[in-house]
């Protein structure tokens, strides 16, 4: 490779200037594109005459759509097999048309119901969770956790099993909507599928604890969160023994972290009480569709 140009100085403030330029052409178009006066079609067409345009990252372009943000920009250009780093002016045709289509009207009018069910350990979040798999035409999210497996689960169906390392390089990777640590493990939701589901119409339940719960609410504000409350203390204590799935410490620390849990019904948009899980299982599915 040769050596840079040498530039003047006259030549190098004049680059100055110019860079200067451009960015304030792409901040002007990313506020308009905001207040929604410029569509991304409309951003397109300008990319093709017009430099400074053509040089925006396509993924700066749908950030600064309203209602988007980074974490879901991302996951909308991985489902769109476009790389984080392309250009307007490095669109192919057909990733182009993805993108005008992604867009459209439509797509965003019929997004699915984001249900967030949370609640204290063994109040039955997974049996509910589970029964809607097999019930409804939900997506229900598989979380990655650092937990080791229990003997009746499978990696890729109830849990991505990770190690520590690659739960950690999930996390600098931006993979995770939300990511909180329970009872000395770390859990997160991986966003791309969750947005993949969304933006296709179908709606999604993440089954999580409380502090994941928060977090999808503050970056999702439409989000519908669900607490699921146990008929009686006594049947929660007693589901959790039944289950056998613990050894009598681990126990013991989940049904101290559940008193706490108890607590944090009011900050939820709606509670259940899981008597019957075909009942909360019907009480999900109303909500998606109302
Ligand atoms: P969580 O996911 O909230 O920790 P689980 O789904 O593992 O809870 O349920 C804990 C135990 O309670 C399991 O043994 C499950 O079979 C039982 N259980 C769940 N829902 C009910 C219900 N409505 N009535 C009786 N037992 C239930
Ligand atoms: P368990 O170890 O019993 O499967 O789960 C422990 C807790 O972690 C439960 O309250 C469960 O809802 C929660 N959990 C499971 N997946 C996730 C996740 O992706 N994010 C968060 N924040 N919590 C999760």
């Amino acid at each position: 490779m040769g050596s840079p140009p040498q530039l003047s100085e006259l030549e190098r403030a004049q680059a100055l200037v110019k860079a200067k330029v451009s960015r304030q052409e792409r901040a002007r178009v990313k506020n308009q594109v905001k207040s929604n006066e410029l569509s991304i079609s409309e951003v397109l067409e300008l990319a093709s005459r017009n430099e400074a345009i053509a040089k925006m990252r396509v993924l700066e372009l749908i950030e600064s759509k309203s209602g988007v943000g980074k974490i879901r920009g991302k996951a909308i250009l991985e489902k769109l097999g476009i790389s984080q780093t392309r250009r307007l002016q490095g669109l192919g045709r057909h990733q182009r048309t993805q993108l005008l289509k992604e867009f459209s009207a439509p797509s965003i009018l019929t997004r699915g119901r984001l249900i967030v069910l949370s609640g204290p350990g063994g109040v039955g979040k997974s049996t509910v969770a589970k029964k809607l798999r097999q019930e409804s035409p939900f997506l229900v999210s598989v979380s990655a956790t650092t937990r080791p497996p229990r003997f009746n689960e499978e990696d890729g169906v109830d849990y991505l099993f990770f190690s520590k390392d690659q739960f950690d390089a999930a996390i600098k990777e931006g993979t995770f909507l939300e990511w909180a640590e329970f009872a000395g493990n770390r859990y997160g939701t991986p966003f791309a599928p969750v947005e993949k589901a969304l933006s296709s119409g179908k709606s999604v339940l993440l089954e999580i604890e409380i502090e994941g719960a928060k977090q999808v609410k503050a970056k999702m504000p439409e989000a519908l969160l669900v607490f699921l409350e146990p008929p009686t203390w006594e049947e929660l204590v007693s589901r959790l023994e039944g289950r056998g799935t613990d050894s009598p410490e681990r126990r013991a620390a989940r049904l101290a972290l559940a008193q706490e849990e108890m607590a944090a019904a009011s900050f939820f948009d709606k509670v259940l009480t899981n008597d019957q899980v075909e009942k909360v299982v019907a009480s999900l599915i109303e909500f998606a569709s109302a």
